[in-house]
């Protein structure tokens, strides 16, 4: 439909004059995604304050048949969060929806909003004694409903599984502006189909979510991290074994980094450095200790000695302040490879036993179509979750890598579906994914996506050209 048929001022007139912007330098930072890959546009900007008047914008955009791009915090790996690049319909960007509406500390659950930054709700969690089940690198700007939309995974997914696993209500509105609202805190309900769990992972693209009810855990009383470096992916692999067995329910996260990525991270940062025998890969575990044990750290040293696996070198931290000095060298990578000229990335899952001969065979075939890459590979291990980027800072072989970037890609993809893994491991389909899905996805499932698609946003104008 064009832009002139559309009647904004019905959308509008439900909003208060700071709950809105037709201005072209208030939508573009919104049309344009963190990686700066896509850049769409929107007629309309809305920040609505309450979900009736969520509800109230929904039903006009129904009538009229005006698309919605649901918004975040915008931080989308994969161009969901922003609308098309020819569309013509408005933004409803979710952060004025941000209270914390309940806590239930004797059923450990919590009601929030859509809007509220995942940092905050981790402070204001943390305050009570209590722990989110979730966080991730982008945690100071992305928000819950944009997580829940995701399904995100992140650091913490080995302890607490996926965000889907810890939603226990969901209130959304739907296409066509109804509000679908089961906030319950019970642990089971077999009550038929579970709408939130179509809703969890969405993408925007089943209905607007607005707000949650979501698990909380005991907090730990101290935190310690274990950094080792290795020669072969296999010693590594061998030191997850033992520390699973070792340590089994006080770990909360196991994090892979291999060589490159820790020179990519050293060359951008100043104030980082080798500080451990170098290898050519290392490993982060966070241990917690949930029950008080008394000297934990003693505890982590004596099953320590007793693990008989190949370690270069090996270190605990002593402190919170040492904990939060290990963990930069893995939340540096991301930031880091924005600084590079070209970085192909991949979100990737494989399974843990053949993830090292999926490096290898990978590595070998690319490697031969582009010599004198860089394999950026690290990720949250324990969920067999592989962030495989690529990248060339000399300017001959930048150019050359981003002649065979597809080709790349697609020897990624290939491997990835041969050692049955997933094409998209934790950060969705988006716009960047579209075609992947198609080729990946038996035909079974994308008719039966389909169907759920057009029953749920029949005349579809929930985030189109997303996923589909
Ligand atoms: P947005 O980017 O705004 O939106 C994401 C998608 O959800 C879009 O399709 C959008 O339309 C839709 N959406 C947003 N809000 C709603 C809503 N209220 N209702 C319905 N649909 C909605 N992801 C991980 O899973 N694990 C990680 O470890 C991780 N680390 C990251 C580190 C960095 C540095 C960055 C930049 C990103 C990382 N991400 C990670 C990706 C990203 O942060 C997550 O996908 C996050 O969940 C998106 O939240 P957001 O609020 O920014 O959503």
């Amino acid at each position: 439909m064009n832009k002139k048929n559309y009647h904004f001022s019905k959308i509008t007139r439900h909003l208060d004059d700071n709950e809105f912007s037709f201005k072209q330098e208030i939508i573009d930072p919104h049309c344009i995604d963190w990686r700066k890959k896509y850049k769409g546009h929107a007629g309309l900007i809305v920040f609505p304050k309450t979900v009736d008047k969520l509800s109230n914008i929904v039903k006009e955009c129904s009538k009229q048949n005006i698309s919605i791009t649901p918004q975040g915090g915008n931080t989308s790996l994969v161009g969901g969060s922003v609308p098309n690049k020819n569309e013509t319909g408005i933004i409803i960007n979710l952060k004025n929806i941000n209270k914390i509406r309940e806590i239930d500390e004797l059923g450990f659950s919590v009601i929030v909003e859509s809007g509220c930054i995942l940092e905050d709700i981790q402070n204001f969690i943390r305050k009570k004694n209590m722990i989110f089940p979730i966080s991730m690198g982008s945690r100071g700007s992305c928000q819950i409903g944009g997580n829940i939309a995701t399904n995100a995974g992140g650091l913490n997914v080995i302890k607490y599984g996926l965000l889907r696993h810890n939603i226990l209500g969901l209130e959304a509105v739907m296409s066509n502006g109804k509000i679908y609202s089961n906030l319950n805190n019970i642990k089971k309900n077999n009550t038929g189909y579970d709408l939130k769990q179509l809703l969890i992972g969405s993408e925007g693209t089943l209905g607007i979510i607005t707000a949650a009810n979501i698990k909380l855990f005991s907090e730990s009383k101290e935190e310690r991290v274990i950094f080792a470096s290795f020669d072969s992916f296999n010693d590594l692999l061998d030191f997850y074994r033992c520390i699973i067995n070792s340590f089994n329910d006080l770990i909360t996260s196991f994090e892979m980094i291999n060589n490159d990525s820790m020179e990519l991270v050293i060359k951008h940062n100043s104030s980082l450095n080798h500080f451990i025998e170098k290898g050519n890969y290392y490993c982060l575990v966070e241990l917690s200790n949930f029950i008080n044990i008394p000297d934990f750290y003693d505890l982590i040293i004596n099953n320590l000695s007793k693990i008989n696996v190949t370690v270069n070198s090996i270190l605990v931290s002593k402190s919170q302040e040492e904990n939060t000095k290990l963990w930069k060298y893995r939340e540096a990578i991301p930031p880091s490879e924005t600084k590079e000229k070209i970085c192909i990335q991949h979100d990737i899952s494989i399974p843990l036993e053949c993830m090292n001969v999926f490096l290898e065979k990978t590595k070998q075939k690319i490697t031969k179509l582009s010599n004198d890459t860089h394999f950026i590979t690290f990720g949250h291990l324990g969920d067999n979750n592989l962030h495989f980027n690529i990248l060339s800072s000399e300017f001959t072989n930048y150019k050359r890598l981003l002649k065979n970037k597809k080709k790349i890609t697609e020897i990624i993809y290939e491997n990835v579906s041969k050692f049955k893994g997933s094409f998209s491991a934790e950060h969705g389909i988006g716009q960047l994914k579209k075609s992947e899905l198609r080729k990946y996805k038996s035909k079974e499932e994308i008719k039966q996506m389909l169907s759920i698609k057009h029953n749920f946003d029949p005349k579809n104008i929930l985030n189109p050209g997303k996923i589909f």
